[in-house]
């Protein structure tokens, strides 16, 4: 089937004009369409699954907003909740009682922390976890994992050196190499690696940080063993276990991915669903860790906007859509009808492509293999599929996050219309993309 490539007139002259104002166009650099075909897109609208770009094309999208719009686009709860906060007023840098409303209905959901600070972003809620580990138990040293992202804060700007256990090093120009010293990176999935860490930094390392559910280098699955082990190492040795939770909060079930495997975090971060499509993030403990923080302890961490009214309003709307019985379920099964569809048109057709999957999250790996649960263990070759497979899925009426490390999001907004739709479009993708690249087990015969 031929399909002509979408209009891209009015996006190519708006981007042309962003490249005037902000570095490459854009505000954040993951949007900049680098490794696919194309201007990116700029969006005029969202509704429900649905968004529309400058030109008047509309595609359901599966990137959500990067993952905070798990009711969809301009959900009516939360648009409600947003103008009615807004009648009095955006911001008045004094407490409100939104802010309670919000901590209440995520305290008594959600029975791995006591206490919670709201921000406002992600990245600002990593940061102050951080800091907050290494002020209670005033050791300097992080161990953070290769593949896992968590923001742009500097000590986290950090890639594995050559060797086992290696200093990070920045991956990031600015960020000087004495805080990249103080972070120590290994690969996910090995225990042998933690251990030979907690013995050659015996007693200073302060905290481990990891996304229990790794969705920002692909989607690499780490085992119920694996993150236990994490928890038993951090108990023996005085180290704090920081879930970063920011894409799972909220996503895999209400308590995230501490409630999923059932694993007691230290201190658990927050962000983007928590916000309902404002910028919210938070962080998370007991009682007894939440007050070093200041007013109280001497941790200091403030914000300007933090638990800013309208975007509390949000969060409420949200959260609130989400405690209704089946809501995740209802998510999850949608999704899995959805993957195995695929997965099965894949087994007829003899494609090497593998669907990883978690509730509502998704990745497409253009692999054979049945697990892939560290980054050194993608394939970066395989983007060159991608690469096709995103064109063609645009020209189609779908919109992936443009890049094929990144995982794609259903929402409840989702019809099973709209899925029937994309897996048609996925098929006719998939079939021009073993046209024009031959999979590895075509390629043998
Ligand atoms: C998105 C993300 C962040 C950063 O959040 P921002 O709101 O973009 O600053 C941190 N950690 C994880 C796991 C994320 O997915």
């Amino acid at each position: 089937m031929q399909v002509k490539d979408i209009s891209r007139t009015k996006s190519a002259e708006l981007y042309e004009k962003a490249k005037t104002f902000f570095p490459g166009g854009v505000n954040s650099p993951v949007r900049a369409f680098k490794s696919v075909y194309g201007t990116p897109l700029f969006i005029q609208k969202g509704n429900g699954s649905h968004i529309w770009d400058a030109d008047g094309n509309e595609f359901i999208d599966f990137c959500g907003s990067w993952g905070p719009l798990i009711l969809g686009h301009n959900h009516p709860a939360v648009r409600e909740k947003v103008t009615e906060v807004m009648q009095n007023g955006m911001s008045f840098g004094a407490p409100t009682a939104l802010e309670n409303e919000l901590a209440e209905l995520i305290l008594t959901n959600n029975k791995f922390i006591e206490k919670i600070r709201f921000v406002s972003s992600g990245t600002e809620a990593v940061m102050s976890a951080i800091r907050l580990a290494r002020g209670y138990t005033k050791r300097d040293k992080i161990l953070k994992f290769e593949g896992c992202y968590h923001g742009h804060t500097d000590a986290l700007l950090v890639k594995a050196g050559s060797g086992l256990i290696t200093f990070g090093e920045t991956s990031s120009a600015g960020v000087p190499k004495s805080f990249a010293d103080e972070t120590i990176v290994i690969a996910l999935n090995d225990k042998d690696a933690l251990q030979k860490a907690f013995a050659e930094f015996k007693d200073q390392i302060a905290a481990i940080i990891i996304e229990p559910i790794p969705a920002n280098n692909g989607l690499l699955l780490q085992e119920q063993d694996f993150l236990q082990f994490l928890r038993d190492q951090c108990s023996q040795n005085g180290t704090m276990l920081i879930f970063d939770e920011v894409i799972s909060g909220f996503r895999v079930g209400f308590e995230g991915a501490a409630g999923l495997y059932g694993i007691q975090p230290d201190i658990i971060t927050y962000g983007k669903i928590i916000g309902g499509g404002m910028p919210v993030g938070a962080y998370g403990a007991s009682a007894a860790i939440m007050d070093n923080i200041s007013p109280v302890g001497p941790v200091y961490q403030a914000g300007t906007l933090s638990g800013n009214p309208v975007a509390m309003g949000a969060g409420i709307a949200q959260l609130t859509e989400l405690l209704k019985p089946g809501f995740y379920q209802e998510l999850e099964s949608k999704t899995t009808a959805f993957v195995s569809a695929i997965q099965q048109y894949v087994a007829d057709k003899g494609y090497t492509l593998k669907i990883f999957q978690l509730g509502s999250i998704f990745w497409f790996a253009f692999t054979g293999q049945e697990h892939i649960r560290r980054a050194d263990e993608i394939d970066a070759a395989s983007m060159a599929y991608f690469k096709i497979f995103h064109r063609e899925l645009l020209n189609r009426g779908v919109y992936l996050g443009p890049s094929g490390y990144e995982v794609g999001f259903i929402s409840s907004a989702h019809t099973m219309d709209d899925l029937e739709k994309t897996k048609l479009a996925i098929f006719d993708s998939l079939d021009i993309v073993y046209l024009s690249q031959p999979s590895p087990k075509e390629r043998a015969l």
